[in-house]
């Protein structure tokens, strides 16, 4: 994990925020190739989800709601985790989640030496498993306290109970209390769902590991509604479609680069699904600190439906045609934030290899993810028909994809740092290019293409690059586009 956290900062991915200050406990700032990844990433899942589906629609909901939706919704009682204090050093934990760190531990049985013991086990030497501060290791636990995770506001000038709101911890209900309005505008036929990507806000007891856990999250969430009374190969329409869902976005995390060997599927048992729920799945990811959640498949039945029917007085059915009967729809949610996928991204794209005898850094992004589609690098940055050739490639070419210049090191430097960063294809302007009038040479206004995972390099006509990138940064794979040009060393 500290290389990956080491490498996003040094070259722009994200930053601890307001760092000048000494930072603000689990908030980042994305940087400019950070940037780009998320939008590549939110793109990429609103295209896959929403864009080419015809049982889908989108929906942008306020961050700010009314704050009867949190006592409908169940968050104002039951949104909290079980926390602890340490009496000693005053730290707070989740206290289902104590024995999850490693703790650190003043053994009695070896006159008070001070061990830290990995996560789960107890102590070698007295068989002590934690009592105490798994941080401090002196300080007693407090009885675990019931604290709730939403962000308290108030809407207008003064601050009294009569105002007090809340900052959405997830974006889910600003679909529920949507579900007439998007209904009777879109004229939608079960089953049909509706996705939105929106900022959501959890005061959460142990953020950490990075962007694992952070306060201020960004959730790509799908609420897919679903006729109870229908049945679909068999089986009823929830539990299809929930089964539906959980396989849908294995497929689509591997699409993008997770390896599924670093992806599982963890079913809630009874006793921990949630008051909502008929059945959970999560879907696990090996992240560097070991197997956690990346994402959730919920089966809500109509609970959320009722509820808002129920406290805001207004009927949230569904009229079925053919039963000639009103419904309300069971919801299928498939939820996932944006950090944890991000990071789950990178963690898998990221390689160490050895190249000629020296370490490359790698990150294999899939194309689309990518921050940087091309670099065009000049190979001689005093040769000012070199450098404007390539300047004026990158226009050409950055009307399609993100594209950049760097002339700021030799060409062996420039692909190592491109490589460092995901970019799949680098863009070489020579000599040979633009030729050499000294000596009488024409150029042959050709320039090379370097592809990052094979390194290979292939010399195409200038003026064909818009076709071959189209086609690189589309479907066409590598080997297919290479085999048209001459390869070169
Ligand atoms: P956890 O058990 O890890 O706290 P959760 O079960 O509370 O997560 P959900 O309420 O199901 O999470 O939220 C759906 C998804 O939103 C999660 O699977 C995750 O991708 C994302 N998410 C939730 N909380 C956070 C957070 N604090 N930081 C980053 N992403 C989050």
């Amino acid at each position: 994990m500290d290389v990956l956290v080491s490498l996003c900062k040094r070259r722009g991915f994200i930053f601890q925020s307001s760092e000048i200050y000494g930072g603000t406990g689990s908030c980042w700032d994305y940087g400019p190739l950070g940037v780009e990844l998320r939008n590549n990433l939110t793109r990429v899942w609103w295209r896959d989800f929403v864009q080419v589906r015809d049982d889908m629609v989108g929906l942008d909901a306020s961050i700010l709601m009314h704050p009867m939706v949190w006592k409908a919704s169940g968050h104002t009682d039951k949104f909290t985790d079980p926390m602890v204090d340490c009496r000693e050093c005053k730290l707070r934990f989740r206290a289902d989640q104590v024995d999850e760190q490693p703790w650190t531990h003043y053994c009695p049985a070896t006159k008070g030496n001070k061990f830290t013991i990995p996560a789960g086990e107890g102590c070698r030497h007295c068989g002590a498993t934690r009592t105490l501060c798994p941080e401090c290791g002196k300080g007693e636990l407090t009885a675990p306290r019931q604290f709730n995770l939403m962000f308290k506001t108030f809407m207008g000038p003064v601050e009294e109970d009569a105002t007090l709101t809340y900052l959405r911890p997830e974006t889910a209900q600003g679909i529920f209390v949507n579900f007439d309005n998007v209904l009777q505008a879109m004229r939608l036929k079960l089953p049909f769902g509706i996705a939105q990507v929106g900022k959501a806000f959890r005061n959460e007891i142990t953020p950490g590991n990075f962007i694992f856990r952070v306060r201020e999250l960004e959730q790509m969430e799908i609420e897919y509604f679903v006729n109870p009374h229908d049945t679909v190969e068999g089986r009823p329409a929830d539990e299809y479609w929930h089964q539906r869902w959980i396989d849908e976005y294995l497929a689509w995390f591997e699409r993008y680069g997770m390896q599924r060997e670093n992806l599982r599927l963890r079913e809630h048992d009874k006793d921990e699904l949630s008051h909502y729920s008929k059945r959970t799945v999560d879907i696990d990811y090996r992240f560097p600190m070991g197997w956690s959640e990346l994402m959730g498949v919920a089966n809500r039945t109509d609970y959320d439906l009722k509820q808002h029917a129920k406290f805001s007085g207004k009927s949230l059915t569904y009229f079925d045609e053919e039963r000639k009967q009103h419904v309300v729809p069971y919801v299928i949610e498939p939820s996932v934030g944006v950090e944890r996928p991000l990071l789950a991204f990178l963690a898998d794209a990221y390689r160490e290899e050895e190249v000629r005898g020296e370490k490359r850094v790698v990150l294999r992004f899939h194309r689309e993810l990518a921050p940087i589609k091309i670099a065009v690098l000049p190979l001689l940055k005093k040769r000012g028909e070199i450098v404007s050739m390539a300047h004026d490639i990158r226009a050409r070419l950055a009307r399609n994809w993100r594209t950049v210049y760097d002339d700021t090191a030799a060409i062996g430097r420039l692909y190592r740092r491109q490589d460092e960063v995901g970019t799949p294809y680098c863009v070489t302007v020579d000599v040979k290019t633009v030729g050499d009038p000294d000596k009488g040479e024409a150029g042959d206004g050709q320039v090379t293409i370097r592809e990052r995972d094979s390194m290979e390099q292939v010399r195409v006509p200038a003026a064909e690059l818009e076709s071959v990138f189209a086609m690189l940064l589309g479907e066409t794979p590598w080997p297919e586009v290479a085999a048209r040009y001459p390869r070169t060393a």
